[in-house]
């Protein structure tokens, strides 16, 4: 039974002696060759030409703070229970006396971890998150040789956050000595 027009019939006949010259072959194949120089291109000169993205694009995360500058994650793994990939690790702290400007609660996220290979960019973290800390930006996830580059912690992921605060690099080392390997 045929399912489609599209199936053509071959018949592999002799070739006469024009044809075995491969010349009108050669010449055909120039033709549609020539033709795609005055087509639009389908690739894009990226980095110096940027893609157009769809406003729901769904690129790499951010953590977010509240108007006062102090983190909105309260480190409650909500969004670490509900990733489908389990890409999340969170280590919680409690917040110390003279911190209050850096977090919103008494607990906060000492290391918020986002392995970035495992992660499908599904959005459900953000849809999770009841302190609206975790956001999918429109920005795209940048390749790397590395595959530990692509755990990406606070350092990285939350918004505007200054060198002094930097602390979850060496929370996330000493955390990996004493539990496991990142998940890679
Ligand atoms: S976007 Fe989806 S897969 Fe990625 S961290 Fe969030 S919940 Fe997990
Ligand atoms: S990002 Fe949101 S859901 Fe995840 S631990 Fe922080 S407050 Fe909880």
């Amino acid at each position: 039974m045929q399912l489609t027009n599209r199936s053509k019939v071959i018949n592999k006949k002799k070739l006469n002696w024009v044809e075995s010259l491969y010349l009108p072959a050669i010449f055909s194949g120039m033709i549609i060759t020539i033709k795609h120089f005055f087509k639009k291109a389908a690739t894009t000169r990226y980095p110096e030409e940027k893609r157009y993205i769809a406003p729901v694009y769904r690129g790499v995360h951010v953590l977010k703070r509240n108007d006062k500058g102090q983190e909105n994650c309260t480190a409650c793994g909500l969004c670490a229970v509900s990733c489908p990939a389990e890409a999340i690790t969170i280590v919680a702290a409690e917040r110390q006396k003279g911190e209050e400007h850096l977090y919103k609660k008494e607990k906060y996220a000492a290391m918020y971890e986002i392995n970035m290979l495992r992660c499908i960019f599904c959005g459900i973290c953000e849809e999770a998150c009841p302190e609206d800390s975790i956001y999918l930006t429109d920005r795209i996830l940048p390749s790397n040789y590395q595959r530990n580059n692509f755990i990406y912690g606070k350092d990285l992921l939350v918004e505007g956050i200054k060198p002094e605060e930097r602390i979850d690099i060496g929370v996330r080392k000493k955390h990996y000595e004493m539990n496991e390997k990142p998940r890679v």
